[in-house]
This record gives structure tokens, C-alpha cells and sequence, in this order.
């Protein structure tokens, strides 16, 4: 099938990049590039009816990915997850609208194989050969499962307090490990070295563009399963962002397409209280988010003191009249149980941390009983067994 990958274009200065050349950020002004499509041609090629026999996975929407050729396409099962009615935990919140899209069944057990199946796949068609990236768990696993699969060689930095699955995980799948006595961001300082010494390529989150493509198929997906009417919210744990900005990204490409209409969810950001940075911009009205100092959090992909998408994210969240809320880590582990319990998920604490906010919204009244609303749980909660010690 036709691709219709067109062009990069830097999200805040505009400057116009071609696709073949290898890149990290903006050369202008060092902000995020994003993968730009001809979606006036794809409009009138495309019918959504082509997905009908497409494989149940991303690569479903191809056309609409920046992987050009079929060869490079990696694939490990990752998409097409589930969008579960959550029937029992709805009667135990007394809501009867919740769904929760089940990201814990993805390869290597979180929605990070989206982005990192796609970037890595993008890197092997650049013919990129060492990668690296800083990660508090969940992306190096993805990265290093793709990076073997292409034969490239995959360099990790992780928190050293990270839990060990993670590490053993990335181990097992070849990747080269480094602890790292800190942050993500002090991992990423570290990672920075090996790029600058050793010419490595760079998959940070948003410092190359593609990862932000393979999370936007989440947005391409809740479409599809929810018959083409998007819900009325969504409750996203925010981390980097690319989730974020990815989905909002696809609800963009969507119309244009003309497969769904200008409606748009609300769309909710949250993170926990030991780590707020965008809660805090949001309520402060600010464009972009202070470091967070002395960040700590039980859900490890959320502690992400600074993002360099913060006003990628504060903007979708502004746009869709949406909001973002912190919760504490009390509350995410109860909620986590809880989706446990009632729905069979063992979800990551980032997935528990959708429900306490839901539940903080439904409670001031800012969610009603009657709209739709999708939780992200957006990994499966084995690697963080020690959190049940
Ligand atoms: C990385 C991660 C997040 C945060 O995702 P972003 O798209 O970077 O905001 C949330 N949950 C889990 C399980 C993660 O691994």
C-alpha cells in the first residue's frame, strides 16, 4: 500500500525537514520534530473501510506511519489491545460508562512497545546501527526487544533503583546496561556521553521523531473500537508525554482523513503528587513546566521531573478543555488493587493512577454519570512485584 509520510516539521518553530535524513531535534531552536503526512492524498485514497482486512496490530495503519518499507516493519505483537467495558468496576464506582484499554498486553509488557517498535523500525530502515536511551523501566525493555529483532545494538540507562525484572529483562534481550545513581534525567546526562563519544543514535522520548508516531496508533485504535465516536474523556498517566500528544495527534489526522468528526475527548493528564510537573504548569497557567525537584513516585514512569514536550502536553490538555490532576501514591496503590479485583487486570501503578483520578473528577462532578470515559492502563504490573512486598 501507498505510504504518505511526507515530511518532519519542527512543533514550535515550523521548520521544514525531508525524511530521509537522520535527526534527533530541531537544528533551529532544539525543540521536538513531528512526522508529517499528505493527508489530503490519503483522504481521498483511503477509505476507513481498507482496515477491514488489515493484520490486528500497528502496522494496521501503515499508510499513515513513517516506515516506508514492508522490510523494515518490526513486529512483536505489539497493538490492537483490548478495550475492556470495565462492567464490575463500574458498580463498584457507580459509573456505568468505563472502559479501560489494556496497554499491559503489549511485547515487553507495556504501550512502549508502540513507540520504541516504531522508532526502532525507523532506525533500521536509516541504517542507524548502536541506539541508546534513558529510561526509568518500561522503554528500555521495548527498545532493547526491537533493537535485537533488527540487529542493532541497544545501549540502556536506567535509575539503579529501578526494579530488577527490568534490568534482567534488558539483559536477556542483549541490551548493554548502565545503573545510573539518579533521575531519568540523570540517566539521559549519561546517555548523552555515549552519543557524543561513540555517535550513538538518540531514542529518547520526543528527541527523535517516530516514537510520538507509534504511541499515536492508541489514538487510531480507541477510534476504531469505539465504532468511530470517540468517548468523552480520557485519563492518561503522564510521563514524557508521547501518549499525550501522540493520541491528540491521531485525532487530528483522523478528521482530516474525514473518518471521525470535530467532536474530541476531554482529555485528562495524571500524575502523582511526589512528581507533578504538568499539574503544576496546568494550574499555573503556564507554558511550559518548572523541574520537579526531588521527584518520587511508586510509578516509576511517571517520575519525570522535566519533559522536553511540556508544552505539547499542556496544549493538548488546554485544547480539548481538558485538566490534570495529581493523586497520591496511597491512592494509586488502592486503585490499582482495585482494577485488580474487579476486572482480572494486574495493572501497572501507572493504570491504578487513571482510576484515582477518575475518581477525584467523577466525586467534583466534572466527569457526569452518563459520558464515556477510557482509563489507560498502560502496563502490566509484574515487574513492579516488589510494590506487593
Ligand atoms: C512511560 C510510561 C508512562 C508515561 O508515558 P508517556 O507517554 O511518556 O507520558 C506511563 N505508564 C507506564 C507504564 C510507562 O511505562
Amino acid at each position: 500500500m501507498k505510504n504518505y509520510f511526507s515530511h518532519l516539521e519542527c512543533s514550535n518553530c515550523k521548520k521544514i525537514f525531508n525524511t530521509n535524513q537522520i535527526l534527533n531535534l530541531c537544528d533551529e531552536c532544539g525543540k521536538p520534530l513531528l512526522a508529517i503526512y499528505d493527508l489530503e492524498s490519503a483522504s481521498k485514497d483511503l477509505d476507513k473501510s481498507y482496515l477491514l482486512n488489515q493484520p490486528e496490530n500497528i502496522w494496521r495503519y501503515s499508510p499513515l506511519l513513517p516506515v516506508k518499507n514492508n522490510k523494515f516493519r518490526l513486529f512483536l505483537g505489539e497493538g490492537f489491545t483490548p478495550l475492556f467495558k470495565a462492567e464490575r468496576l463500574g458498580n463498584e464506582v457507580n459509573h456505568s460508562n468505563l472502559y479501560i484499554k489494556d496497554e499491559g498486553l503489549n511485547p515487553s509488557t507495556s504501550f512502549k512497545a508502540r513507540g520504541l517498535a516504531m522508532a526502532v523500525s525507523r532506525a533500521f530502515e536509516l541504517g542507524i546501527k548502536d541506539i541508546s536511551i534513558p529510561s526509568a523501566g518500561n522503554a528500555a525493555g521495548a527498545m532493547s526487544s526491537y533493537a535485537a529483532l533488527a540487529g542493532i545494538k541497544a545501549h540502556v540507562f536506567m535509575p539503579k533503583d529501578v526494579p530488577t525484572p527490568f534490568i534482567a529483562e534488558c539483559k536477556a534481550l542483549g541490551a548493554e546496561v548502565t545503573l545510573i545513581d539518579g533521575l531519568i534525567t540523570d540517566c539521559s546526562k549519561a546517555a548523552a556521553e555515549g552519543v557524543k563519544n561513540f555517535g550513538w543514535f538518540d531514542i529518547s522520548t520526543l528527541k527523535e521523531p517516530y516514537r510520538i508516531e507509534g504511541k499515536k496508533t492508541m489514538g487510531y485504535e480507541i477510534a476504531e473500537q469505539m465504532n468511530w465516536k470517540l468517548p468523552d474523556v480520557i485519563i492518561y498517566p503522564t510521563g514524557g508525554g508521547t501518549g499525550m500528544i501522540g493520541m491528540w495527534k491521531a485525532f487530528d489526522e483522523m478528521e482530516k482523513l474525514g473518518w471521525i468528526d470535530s467532536k474530541r475527548p476531554r482529555m485528562v493528564s495524571v500524575q502523582s503528587e511526589g512528581c507533578a510537573p504538568i499539574i503544576k504548569a496546568f494550574n499555573e497557567g503556564t507554558k511550559h513546566a518548572e523541574f520537579w525537584k526531588n521527584a518520587s513516585t511508586i510509578a516509576s514512569g511517571l517520575r519525570v521531573p522535566a519533559a522536553i514536550g511540556d508544552f505539547l502536553i499542556l496544549d493538548t490538555i488546554r485544547e480539548s478543555k481538558g485538566t490534570a490532576i495529581a493523586v497520591s501514591d496511597k491512592d494509586i496503590m488502592d486503585c490499582t488493587n482495585l482494577i485488580g479485583r474487579t476486572q482480572g487486570i494486574f495493572p501497572a501503578p501507572e493504570g491504578g493512577a487513571t482510576l484515582a483520578a477518575f475518581n477525584i473528577l467523577y466525586k467534583k462532578g466534572w466527569i457526569k454519570k452518563d459520558e464515556s470515559v477510557v482509563l489507560f492502563n498502560t502496563g502490566s504490573g509484574h515487574k513492579y512485584f516488589n510494590l506487593w512486598d
